[in-house]
C-alpha cells in the first residue's frame, strides 16, 4: 500500500509514486523549467530577478529551482 505520494505542490494524491508532481502540476513545472531554461540561453548572466521579470514565472519559483540545483545561477 505503498504505492501512492502526494504532489510536492498542491498536496493532491498521487496513485503511483513514480513522481514528485501530480499530472497538472508536472505540465506547469515543465513549462515553468523551458521558459527559464530558454531566457537563461539568451542570458546567461541573468540572475533570479531577471528571470522572473522576464518571464511568466515568479522569484519564488526561480529560487525553488536553483535550491532544487536545476539551474546555476549568479546570487
Ligand atoms: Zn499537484
Amino acid at each position: 500500500m505503498n504505492n501512492f505520494g502526494f504532489c510536492i505542490d498542491c498536496g493532491k494524491v498521487i496513485e503511483i509514486k513514480t513522481r514528485s508532481h501530480c499530472n497538472h502540476c508536472y505540465f506547469m513545472y515543465r513549462e515553468t523549467f523551458q521558459q527559464i531554461k530558454l531566457y537563461l540561453k539568451k542570458h546567461p548572466n541573468a540572475n533570479a530577478i531577471d528571470i522572473a521579470n522576464h518571464t511568466n514565472v515568479k522569484v519564488e519559483q526561480v529560487m525553488q529551482f536553483i535550491r532544487d540545483g536545476v539551474f546555476q545561477v549568479r546570487p
